[in-house]
């Protein structure tokens, strides 16, 4: 059984580095922020008590993001593990977290703000299948249409310079901190996100301790390099949103 959080600044690639992760090591990859854009899409009474927040760049209350991860956790379809993201992002969260689950390690990657803005403000997503593209690295075939299913490709409504500014503002004041307090309990280990995909998944590897990618995984993400943050696919975010809206 193992168990991680992957943290980072917006645009990171922390999506990305967890499918990776999740893929050869048969974990359950759990997107908190995933799950509130399901029900936004989907018009839930949830999404619809998001919303605005999301859009402004905003935490959700604390109230709702612990009950949207304990209710996804508590399925406990995870019998080899677990990787999540996007939880926790500020003291309560994490000391939620703490007294929950015993993680094994918080792997988080490292970019330094220039590089941020550069991949999200060009960061693009498909309606159809969830994937993200970077523009900056591989432009889609059909300039505006998904590659892989040829769904319209979208900004998500947070990739914002004024929602970004105010994501990365939260994210040093209030989710940075909350390293210390791992720093104190849990393993934490810090990776360079710069390197393309591959890379980073073999220093997160490495530092963790953990086997090498299989080469089909490589392969798959050789694709998937044209995205920073691929999401999980539209069934798993369906039902991890149906889990979510549970808790609306
Ligand atoms: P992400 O995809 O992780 O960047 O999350 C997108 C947005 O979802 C965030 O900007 C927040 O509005 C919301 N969100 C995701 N996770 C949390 C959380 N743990 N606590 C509060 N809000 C969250």
């Amino acid at each position: 059984m193992r168990k991680y959080v992957i943290m980072g600044v917006p645009g990171s690639g922390k999506s990305t580095q967890a499918a990776l992760l999740a893929a050869d090591l048969d974990l359950v990859q759990i997107s908190v922020g995933d799950i509130f854009r399901w029900n936004v899409q989907n018009h839930t009474k949830m999404g619809a008590q998001v919303r605005r927040i999301m859009a402004a760049g905003e935490l959700v209350g604390d109230d709702l993001a612990e009950a949207v991860t304990a209710e996804r956790l508590a399925q406990h379809d995870w019998n080899f593990g677990f990787v999540i993201d996007g939880f926790p992002r500020n003291r309560r969260q994490a000391e939620f977290f703490l007294e929950t689950y015993d993680i094994d390690a918080i792997i988080v990657l490292d970019l330094p703000d220039s590089e941020i803005r550069r991949r999200v403000l060009n960061r693009r997503l498909c309606v159809g299948c969830g994937i993200n593209y970077n523009l900056i690295d591989s432009t889609p075939a059909v300039p505006g249409r998904c590659d892989a299913c040829g769904g319209e490709l979208t900004t998500r409504e947070d990739d914002t310079e004024e929602a970004l500014a105010v994501r990365l503002r939260t994210y040093h004041e209030k989710t940075n901190p909350v390293l210390d307090l791992f720093r104190r309990k849990e393993y934490v280990i810090t990776v360079d996100a710069r390197p393309v995909p591959d890379a980073v998944q073999a220093e997160i590897r490495q530092q963790l301790g953990l086997p090498p990618q299989k080469p089909q995984d490589s392969q798959e993400s050789q694709e998937s390099q044209k995205s920073q943050e691929p999401q999980e696919s539209q069934e798993s975010q369906k039902s991890q949103g149906s889990q979510g809206s549970g808790s609306a």
